[in-house]
């Protein structure tokens, strides 16, 4: 593993605009293995649903490969997690964060 030594940020993984029905796959609820739920949201090709057995909010469709598609190379996510403990970059989903949290307080 090769350490960045300058403070650029290299985002990791090969996160995808959409996701096609064969970069997808439907799964079941991870907690109660049920495949009874309803969609809350569609982003992507991927649905947010809720299990209408235990409550559990879940991805279904979720994105295959997901280690792959989320994190990707190590050393390169090894790199943006270390910029970001050290507070010198952002996290690219702060913005997500900071809109949920906004959110929740209101
Ligand atoms: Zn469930």
């Amino acid at each position: 593993m090769t350490l960045l030594k300058s403070e650029d940020y290299i985002h990791g993984g090969l996160q995808k605009d959409y996701y096609n029905e064969n970069e997808r796959e439907v799964c079941n609820c991870p907690y109660c293995e049920s495949n009874n739920f309803n969609t809350i949201g569609n982003e992507r090709g991927l649905s947010v649903v809720i299990c209408k057995v235990c409550n559990l909010i879940y991805t279904n469709p979720r994105a295959k490969n997901t280690q792959e598609n989320y994190f990707g190379d190590a050393t390169i996510f090894f790199n943006e997690a270390r910029l970001i403990f050290k507070r010198k970059k952002q996290h690219h989903r702060d913005a997500n964060y900071e809109y949920e949290l906004k959110k929740i307080k209101k």
